[in-house]
């Protein structure tokens, strides 16, 4: 019962020592009962007892778990067999009664098989069969009768069989022993705690640091169940002893369930410590970790997956968590989320870089946590959305709102400048608008758009026909889906005049849509649905085809422009499109004009530049279109140089009541005719404005009052209309009426962009 090394395992040694010195005893005791007590008898009754008492002494010691020398263990065995042998000597001499030789050479051979079985060395077992066999032999000799002769011929026989027999068996013992050992020392080159249970949850074997965990002895280990073991032995500072019945619990379900089962203790000074127990053929293995470090990094990694990195409040995944918690308790504890949306974060990320955006992030953060009370979340959704969760009713949702957008809007101070944005905010209510955690997202999320679509830098609640009216935006996708498909969509064309040259010198295509049961719909309504749903590329590339194919008809004096949107640069491929589109209707690509919005240029300024220059390189010209109505316009201008630009409508119509408006144009000009770029005017609907306008130096104009769009075939005969040319050079002179007559006037009162009035 050695330990192998410091490795201490718990062998199974303990229980065969037992059996074994059990097997002594009952040899020696059997054949007593069964003597009669013969004098002869007697004598040989006195050693058996003693050696009974010899044989007893190592199982009593095994149970009360003393460890007992090697010695013990070797002695009463050979006394044993010596007694056994005495006895099997008496037995067969005459005149000892039958019975009784019988039980005499049964003890003998007793003894020899349990010294074969013994895990004694060979020698001394073979000793110990000597001392068993060698007196059966010869009182068996002494006997003289041929049936005498032939159980000597048998006692030899086995005596000589005896090395062979016991070789094998203890062959097989020490490669158990040996696998036993591989384990062992396996186990403890693992730096884990690990511990073997067999039946009964019974301490099969364990390493240094499991009997370290348990302050025992391999010895002592040894036999012990783990219900013991953890309840009295563990070692470890446990914060609540309640875990020892919690881990005995999880002990006992590995098992049952046969499935590994964890638990994470706590321990004084912060520690922890994980125990598992997974179940194994007859029983269960126990592993112990310090899982302090593991843990520590685990939260840290879990904090860093819920937090936003540049404002370090909760993030998109860390908020839904949290709505849908306050979602479950609505009923009784209503709340409100706001949807919050920064105005102009793209332009100032755009021009200042992403460094001063990531700091204007942050400050809008700290606004935002400065206003939420205690209990209430703050959290960004990414990009420049934020959301707040707060226990309010309707009315006080509503000021909380309006606050947030003055707070957001006060100016910033970064990196020496000083800067001003806005914010928009979609207000939804738990449980008014609904307790669902997804749907309350969408209905502030359409609040904020609705918000967004009235001017920025304003809130509202969300209300049912915003849920309508986003239903409707999806009917109109699929159908637009459909409607390209079918050729539902046409290309119509307003002509753009030349005040120098007197004609029609460009026409713009814009796409109009026969819905088969809507009849004619606007642009404005289906342009930001087919952008945001990705199908302005097709529908992108169809325009241009087409518009490609109409105005080669048209004289080579007359350029076409065609509007790109800013999404169609987000996704890519924009100047191989036109390329190709170019190439397979061979038409001119000094006759194209891209129209492009400063919007399209504010998401992604380098991206876009150099699809421009690849146009550019290709022939085609470049219009800035509806300049004035974004951020910082001049310095666009002359960063992006384009051929042309083009003034929003809302400048000529604000031009007779804001002296503002005129003033703004005529820096455009100076600036424009400094950076030798075209300058155009939309939206001229009145002879007025014409005036104004050439008399401040415009060089195109566009408007209703010289046509409002038309269909192709219309187009292509007004721009090759000869009669047309004499007529538009009296634009040059204001007091010739007729300036006009070669495009009927149109009342702009009639002509608005409703559906039924575009065609
Ligand atoms: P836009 O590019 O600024 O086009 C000019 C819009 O002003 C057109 O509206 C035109 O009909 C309208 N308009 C022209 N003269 C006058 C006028 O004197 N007074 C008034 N009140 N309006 C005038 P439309 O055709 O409804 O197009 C609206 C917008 O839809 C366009 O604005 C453009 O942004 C977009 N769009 C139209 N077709 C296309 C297209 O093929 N591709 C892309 N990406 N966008 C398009
Ligand atoms: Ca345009
Ligand atoms: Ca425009």
């Amino acid at each position: 019962m050695a330990e192998s090394g410091g490795a201490a395992a718990v062998r199974r040694g303990g229980s065969q020592g037992l059996l074994y010195n059990l097997a002594c005893a009952l040899c020696v005791a059997a054949p007593l009962l069964v003597c009669r007590f013969s004098t002869l008898a007697d004598a040989a009754a006195v050693a058996f007892l003693l050696t009974v008492v010899l044989c007893a002494v190592p199982p009593v010691a095994a149970l009360a778990k003393f460890d007992l020398p090697e010695e013990w263990l070797v002695w009463p065995g050979a006394l044993a067999a010596l007694a056994a042998g005495a006895m099997a000597f008496v037995s067969v001499t005459p005149p000892v009664p039958a019975d009784m030789r019988t039980a005499g050479a049964l003890a003998a051979l007793g003894q020899a098989v349990l010294a074969m079985e013994s895990d004694a060395p060979q020698p001394l077992a073979r000793w110990r069969g000597a001392l068993a066999l060698g007196p059966l032999a010869v009182g068996l000799a002494l006997r003289q009768t041929p049936d005498a002769y032939v159980g000597v011929a048998g006692v030899l026989a086995l005596f000589l069989a005896f090395p062979l027999i016991s070789r094998r068996i203890q062959r097989v013992a020490q490669t158990e022993t040996e696998a036993e050992t591989r384990l062992t020392s396996a186990l403890n080159g693992v730096n884990q705690c690990f511990g073997l249970f067999g039946k009964g949850q019974v301490c099969l074997s364990g390493n240094s640091e499991f009997l370290r965990l348990f302050k025992l002895t391999a010895h002592e280990a040894r036999g012990r169940t783990l219900n013991d073991m953890m309840t009295r032995r563990l070692a470890l500072p446990l914060k609540d002893r309640g875990d020892i019945d919690r881990l005995l619990d999880l002990a006992a379900a590995a098992q049952k369930k046969k499935l590994r089962q964890k638990l994470c203790v706590d321990l004084a000074g912060d520690r922890i410590m994980e125990f598992a127990f997974s179940p194994t053929p007859d029983g269960l293995s126990m592993q112990v970790e310090d899982a302090t470090r593991r843990r520590a990094e685990e939260v840290r990694i879990e904090r860093m997956a819920r937090t936003d990195d540049v404002t370090g409040m909760a993030n998109r995944a860390a908020f839904r968590e949290l709505l849908e918690q306050a979602a479950a308790e609505a009923a009784s504890n209503p709340f409100a989320i706001f949807m919050i949306d920064l105005d102009r974060f793209k332009q100032v990320n755009d021009t200042m870089g992403h460094a001063a955006g990531d700091k204007l992030l942050s400050r809008v953060a700290k606004r935002l946590l400065d206003l939420a009370a205690e209990g209430e979340e703050v959290a960004r959704l990414g990009g420049d959305e934020f959301v707040v969760l707060a226990r309010m009713n309707r009315e006080e949702s509503g000021h909380f709102a309006a606050r947030i957008v003055e707070a957001v809007s006060e100016p910033y101070q970064i990196e020496g400048s000083k800067l001003l944005i806005g914010a928009s905010v979609g207000v939804a209510l738990a449980p008014e608008d609904s307790s669902d955690a997804s749907d309350l997202m969408k209905a502030a999320d359409m609040a904020l758009y609705a918000a967004k679509d009235g001017g920025r830098g304003g809130w509202r609640y969300f209300t049912r026909d915003m849920g309508e009216n986003a239903r409707r935006r999806q009917q109109i996708e699929q159908d637009l889906r459909i409607g390209i498909g079918r050729n539902e969509l046409e290309v119509h064309y307003q002509p753009i005049i030349s005040f120098a040259k007197r004609r029609i010198c460009c026409c713009e295509a814009l796409v109009r849509w026969r819905h088969p049961t809507q009849g004619m719909i606007s642009p404005g309504l289906f342009i930001p649905i087919a952008e945001e749903s990705g199908l302005i590329v097709p529908l992108g590339e169809y325009v241009l085809r087409q518009a490609c194919e109409d105005a080669k008809s048209w004289p080579r004096t007359v350029r076409v422009a065609v509007n790109f949107s800013a999404h169609q640069f987000a996704r890519g491929g924009v100047a191989e499109m036109v390329r190709r589109a170019l190439r397979d209707t061979k038409f001119p690509p000094n006759r194209l004009e891209a129209e492009i919005t400063e919007s399209a240029l504010m998401s992604d300024a380098d991206n876009v530049l150099a699809t421009l220059d690849e146009l550019r390189d290709m022939g085609v010209r470049v219009a800035l279109d509806d300049f004035g109505t974004g951020y910082s316009s001049l310095a666009y201008l002359s960063r992006f140089r384009p051929d042309k630009v083009k003034i929003d409508q809302s400048f000529v119509r604000e031009m007779g009541k804001n002296a503002a408006s005129l003033a703004i144009i005529k820096a455009v000009r100076a600036l424009a005719k400094e950076l030798n770029i075209d300058m155009l005017v939309e939206g001229v609907e009145t002879q007025e404005q014409l005036e104004i306008l050439r008399a401040n130096g415009a060089d195109e104009a566009q408007g209703f009052l010289f046509s409002k769009p038309r269909p192709a075939n219309e187009i292509a005969r007004l721009v090759s209309d000869p009669a047309q040319l004499p007529r538009a050079r009296k634009l040059n002179n204001p007091d010739d009426a007729s300036w006009t007559s070669p495009f009927e006037r149109v009342d702009p009162n009639v002509v608005a962009l409703r559906p039924e009035s575009i065609s």
